[in-house]
């Protein structure tokens, strides 16, 4: 790791000249973002930190979020929330109702919309006010007081979001929502409006990357099997329809979003945050991906 920051800068300077794609746009508040944007953030279980570029400013995390709830989720409950949910890759769109119909409504894993809808539920099941104690979760592993959903996007997601309704009320109709949908679904919304910067995402991802353990505060977040799970979950089910593709170029578990931010880790080694907002045409983004593929290539280190 000697000469990592050299290695990022050169891969960086390398990806910045290739800016293929294009910002998802269906929730229009994403698509108002400079796609020029592109930083870098690693972090080591040490706590040596390597940044380039815009790792400074925050960005729509979207569905990288889904990580951090899930998170949360089985440190309050463990291995009962995949009564809920199962672990199995979906092979189906992110959001696709067809898969709920032939599984009883169980939704394949948690990373997809459905799954992260039924972690909403047990969330707000299990706390008094999960709006607040899941940003003071999402603050307290990413180190970050200023950390917060981002109102705008927020709404763009509810005025659009047909399908995530439509989504909520068919998990309801098989008895897998326990509460009011409204609730549940402006927990889901808020979510996914979350904002941070690469440096504060990777520190957030530091625990996965450490046994469960976030390296700036020695403070257990998960259980050491917890982390097993989740990194096994994100390795399978973490970039939407190119998981096998993402495992097969860069070969670390991590998590993708539709606001162009990827965050992935090494385990016992480290925690990467990248974000550009262009998207490849599976959603996943163009620079973050390749960006990965040319690090690992380089530093030869992968969970393979
Ligand atoms: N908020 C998005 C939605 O529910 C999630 C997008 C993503 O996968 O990053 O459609």
């Amino acid at each position: 790791m000697e000469d990592c920051q050299s290695i990022i800068e050169e891969i960086y300077n390398v990806v910045k000249g290739d800016n293929k794609g294009d910002v998802a746009s269906y929730i229009p508040e994403l698509s108002t973002i400079d796609v020029n944007k592109f930083g870098v953030c690693l972090r080591t279980t040490e706590g040596k930190q390597f940044a380039y570029g815009d790792f400074k400013t925050s960005f729509s995390i979207q569905s990288i979020a889904k990580v951090l709830s899930l998170s949360l989720a089985y440190s309050i409950l463990g291995e009962q929330i995949f009564r809920r949910v199962g672990v199995e890759p979906s092979g189906a769109a992110f959001n696709s109702l067809s898969q709920l119909e032939t599984e009883n409504g169980i939704p394949r894993n948690p990373l997809i919309n459905s799954g992260a809808i039924v972690i909403c539920d047990i969330l707000c099941s299990a706390l008094k006010n999960p709006k607040r104690e899941l940003l003071e979760f999402i603050r307290s592993i990413a180190n970050s007081k200023t950390i917060a959903y981002c109102p705008k996007i927020a709404t763009s997601e509810k005025e659009t979001g047909f399908r995530n309704y439509a989504l909520i009320n068919y998990l309801k109709s098989f008895g897998n929502i326990e509460n009011d949908v409204d609730t549940v679904i402006e927990l889901y919304f808020h979510l996914c409006s979350i904002k941070m910067n690469c440096v504060e995402l990777s520190i957030a991802f530091g625990y996965l990357s450490n046994k469960g353990i976030q390296a700036t505060t020695d403070k257990r977040i998960l259980p050491e099997s917890g982390t097993k799970r989740i990194n096994a979950i994100m390795n399978l089910c973490g970039f939407y329809d190119e998981a096998g593709e993402f495992a097969y170029k860069v070969g670390l578990p991590g998590k993708s979003g539709v606001g162009g931010g990827i965050a992935a880790i090494l385990p016992e080694n480290y925690s990467v945050a990248i974000w550009s907002p262009k998207l490849n045409e599976k959603g996943n983004s163009y620079r973050g991906m390749k960006f990965l593929e040319l690090f690992t290539s380089e530093t030869q280190d992968t969970i393979f």
